[in-house]
């Protein structure tokens, strides 16, 4: 096994032991592709969900947050076009059946996929001598459409076809009408939205990267088209400032602009950000000017006016968008990967996770040294109710010494373990009325006084 591959399976050990994610359905064999966040996942993302609301609703006030349904009707996701073209290249093994991206296996054998058709694909394969991963003969290449279908009601005639949608961003071009005539919002303005979205992946891989059931944080952000050069560097910046704030490696980031052959043909800028994961430099975020291209759309189909008329110029036009579009699962495990440490303390081995404060399950974890001394364990839990009330995440850990509850809040991330010991308490002692304040990152210890505390981890943890 290589390095990266070991590292991969120590993190998706971690986040199954340590409550983070587990395998949906795993009681009855599983599910591919989807996943469940545990307990500290969930605190976890939901940290990221909560600064990403913060950073660009609520910070800003040019941006509206949406909630729109996650089940779409047909007409508007043909009107957007993933009826007819959301669609992988999907070849079968021919001896064992199992099905495989044509684009991807082209890709490992070394010829680029991009731009080539159905038709090319197969031709590509005879003629190269491709096989499956099993060394067999592979099918003719199909479009597989990526959408999940169901039926709204107990009528299967075709008006009641409805769709879970493949990504959030429809969710606000629909609604774009609505936040015109309710909010009446100049422009530029943008409108967030965090969600769930769901695409069929033919070949669900790497833990929550590729996934079946996946959430989105999406910006559709509407401008004049005069501006577009400007908007799209300043969104840029504001993706790199976010992926900073979280935590994630920067060295790690790279920034891939996409040539004009392999964008979307409505889209004159797009950048992929890509991350360098264990298995691979793959797509984190994606930045693309879609131009005028959904509402048009939508416009044409729906038979309504999407338009903006600006009341001084007396103008009247449909807004282009700037659309930074952000996957929340890959986020996560782009900041696994990022605080994934091994070092050395006293000559054993530990593995920690360098969290940030600011998306870590919990700031602090606090502890009585002993657990049959009752004085001790009031004290420790007057001074959890402390903290808790001031700084919402914290832990209570009293499960074994107190050694072994380092090594488990190392594990998961925690930066502070607070330990009141027999010093806190001891009349007359120098360190009466202190506890001890331990640093996941270094492993020192420091004293500090009871009434200190909410002050010096207001300083440390400011989200
Ligand atoms: P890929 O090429 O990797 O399939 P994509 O270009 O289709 O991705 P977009 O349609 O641009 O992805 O979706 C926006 C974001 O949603 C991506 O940058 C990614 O973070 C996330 N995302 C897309 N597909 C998945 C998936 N199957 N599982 C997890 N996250 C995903």
């Amino acid at each position: 096994m290589t390095h990266n591959e070991q590292l991969m399976e120590k993190i998706i050990s971690l986040c199954k032991t340590r409550g983070f994610i587990f395998q949906a359905g795993e009681l009855y064999g599983g599910l591919s592709g989807i996943y469940d966040y545990g307990p500290l996942g969930s605190l976890l993302k939901n940290n990221i969900k909560n600064l990403f609301i913060k950073k660009f609703v609520e910070e800003r006030r040019d941006t509206y947050l949406l909630d729109s349904a996650i089940v779409m009707g047909e007409d508007a996701l043909t009107a957007s076009g993933h009826v007819g073209t959301f669609v992988d290249p999907l070849t079968t093994d021919t001896a064992t059946g199992k099905d495989y991206r044509a684009d991807h296996l082209l890709e490992e054998a070394g010829v680029d996929p991009e731009g080539m058709s159905s038709e090319e694909m197969s031709q590509t394969i005879k003629d190269n001598n491709i096989v499956s991963p099993e060394g067999n003969q592979l099918s003719s290449v199909r479009e597989f459409n990526l959408m999940l279908k169901t039926q709204l009601g107990s009528s299967s005639d075709s008006s009641s076809t409805a769709y879970l949608r493949p990504e959030t961003a429809q969710g606000i071009f629909i609604n774009y009408k609505n936040i015109m005539d309710s909010m009446h919002p100049k422009l530029p303005f943008g409108v967030a939205q965090i969600g769930k979205a769901y695409r069929n992946e033919i070949t669900p891989r790497n833990f929550i990267f590729r996934l079946r059931e996946l959430e989105q944080m999406e910006i559709e952000y509407f401008i004049h088209p005069d501006n577009w050069k400007a908007q799209f560097e300043y969104w840029k910046d504001e993706m790199l400032e976010w992926a900073e704030m979280i935590g994630l490696d920067m060295n790690k980031l790279h920034e891939v602009e996409i040539g004009e052959e392999d964008r979307a043909h409505y889209s004159e800028r797009t950048i992929d950000f890509e991350f360098d994961y264990p298995f691979g430099q793959k797509e984190l975020y994606g930045l693309a000017y879609r131009g005028d291209y959904d509402l048009k759309k939508h416009a044409g189909a729906s038979k309504t006016k999407l338009q903006f008329t600006d009341p001084i110029k007396n103008e009247t036009f449909v807004p282009h968008v700037i659309e930074p579009s952000l996957g929340l699962d890959r986020t996560i495990l782009a900041i696994l990967v990022s605080a994934y440490t091994e070092d050395e303390i006293d000559g054993n081995t530990r593995s920690y996770l360098k969290l940030n404060p600011a998306v870590a399950p919990y700031t602090i974890a606090v502890s009585p040294l002993v657990k049959n001394k009752e004085h001790i364990v009031k004290k420790a839990n007057d001074v959890f109710g402390m903290l808790k009330a001031e700084f919402g995440n914290v832990a209570w850990d009293d499960n074994g010494n107190v050694g072994k509850r380092y090594r488990r809040q190392d594990e998961i991330g925690t930066p502070f373990c607070v330990v009141i010991d027999y010093d806190t308490l001891e009349e007359g002692h120098t360190d009466f009325g202190t506890v001890s304040v331990r640093h996941r990152d270094t492993a020192e210890q420091e004293r500090v006084a009871i009434i200190e505390l909410n002050n010096y981890f207001t300083n440390k943890l400011t989200r």
